[in-house]
């Protein structure tokens, strides 16, 4: 098992209905020509589709790092903590 797979291992999710993250202009994302999303985030939340021409995300599997907050270029991307009771927790031991 890879050092990230065994990190990602120790993260338990409790997923809301709702997600915390939201792209803003799905039309920005069409003209964006890095998309630099699909790279900075280590759980391969964003997925550029291109047959539906836009940015899906899997906002399930965020581990809420916080990078997509200043990532963007476009600051195209809202980012707001899961609502309480849900997201992320740790497993230590
Ligand atoms: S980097 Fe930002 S603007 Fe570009 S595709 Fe991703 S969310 Fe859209
Ligand atoms: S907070 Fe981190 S893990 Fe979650 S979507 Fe943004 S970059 Fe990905």
């Amino acid at each position: 098992m890879s050092a990230l797979a065994e990190k990602l291992y120790t993260i338990r999710y409790k997923v809301d209905e709702q997600s915390h993250l939201v792209i803003k202009d799905q039309e920005t994302c069409l003209h964006c020509r890095t998309k630099e999303c699909q790279d900075f985030c280590p759980a391969e939340v964003y997925h550029w589709d291109e047959k539906d021409k836009m940015t899906n995300v899997a906002f399930e599997n965020c581990i809420e790092c916080g990078t997509c907050r200043i990532g963007c270029p476009a600051h195209n991307i809202e980012w707001v903590y899961p609502k309480g009771g849900h997201g992320i927790t740790y497993k230590f031991g």
